[in-house]
């Protein structure tokens, strides 16, 4: 009972902290971007002529909620299952040697990008798509009110690399909010709805195969390709990425 009561108490606190995240990356965000800069960053935006209606704001909005509280429940259970033993994360650096506890971080971004690319076109299936993946797919011009909104269902599957991984591979606690920390950034510059990489971004070496903000703006308008979440390297592989995604970058970049 007592592990209960924690249990429940941690999810809230997890819920909250979730909440303000919302508030600061999501609404915040939303309102400096989409109506503060709205006039400055004109030529920023990726959609000009979209037609967004405001029910897909409110959507969006209520479909994060759930998933506020659901991630809340999910972390609360990473902390319990890590009380009870069964989790390998540990705060230690030297327990595992430096080297791993900085590759690591590698890992944990190359595995969850792949991870991400091939669950994300198995619910993008035309027999599974309208009832997981449409609910994020309702914004056809995503913005930041977009970052969390997603199907219960969907939820679970994103998060699920979160807490099952460190029950196999020992990950050092700092990493593991390191990358949830980059998987929100560049959740948000994803659903941006503006560019804001560099203009030679797409001609720097390496750095090119990280997706910029039209990458996934792109997915959201046209559905069927653009999958990859970090990298651009599953969606060249599979040759899944639009045609057109460089020149849509540098159009946008011009103006
Ligand atoms: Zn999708
Ligand atoms: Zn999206």
């Amino acid at each position: 009972m007592t592990h209960f009561a924690d249990f429940l108490q941690s999810a809230l606190r997890e819920s909250f902290f979730n909440l303000t995240l919302y508030t600061v990356f999501g609404i915040a965000v939303f309102g400096l971007v989409w109506k503060g800069l709205k006039n400055v960053w004109r030529w920023r935006r990726i959609q000009p002529k979209s037609e967004q209606r405001k029910h897909f704001f409110s959507h969006d909005i209520l479909f994060s909620f759930g998933s506020i509280l659901m991630a809340g429940f999910l972390t609360a259970l990473i902390t319990l299952l890590d009380q009870f033993g069964y989790m390998k994360l540990y705060w230690d650096i030297n327990a595992y040697g430096t080297t791993w506890g900085i590759l690591q971080l590698f890992f944990l971004l190359f595995f969850y990008d792949a991870y991400f690319y091939w669950s994300h076109r198995f619910m993008h299936h035309p027999k599974i798509y309208r009832w997981v993946h449409k609910t994020h797919h309702k914004s056809t011009d995503p913005s930041p009110l977009t970052i969390f909104a997603f199907h219960p269902f969907e939820n679970l599957i994103e998060f699920l690399p979160f807490l099952v991984l460190p029950m196999f591979i020992p990950i050092f606690w700092p990493i593991l909010f390191l990358w949830q920390t980059l998987d929100l950034i560049n959740n948000l510059l994803a659903h941006l709805g503006y560019e804001i990489y560099p203009k030679n971004w797409l001609r720097l070496p390496f750095l090119k195969y990280k997706t910029a903000s039209t990458h996934h703006n792109m997915h959201h308008e046209k559905f069927n390709g653009n999958y990859g979440l970090y990298f651009t390297f599953w969606d060249k592989w599979m040759k899944t990425e639009f045609s057109d995604y460089a020149d849509r970058f540098q159009s946008i970049e011009k103006k």
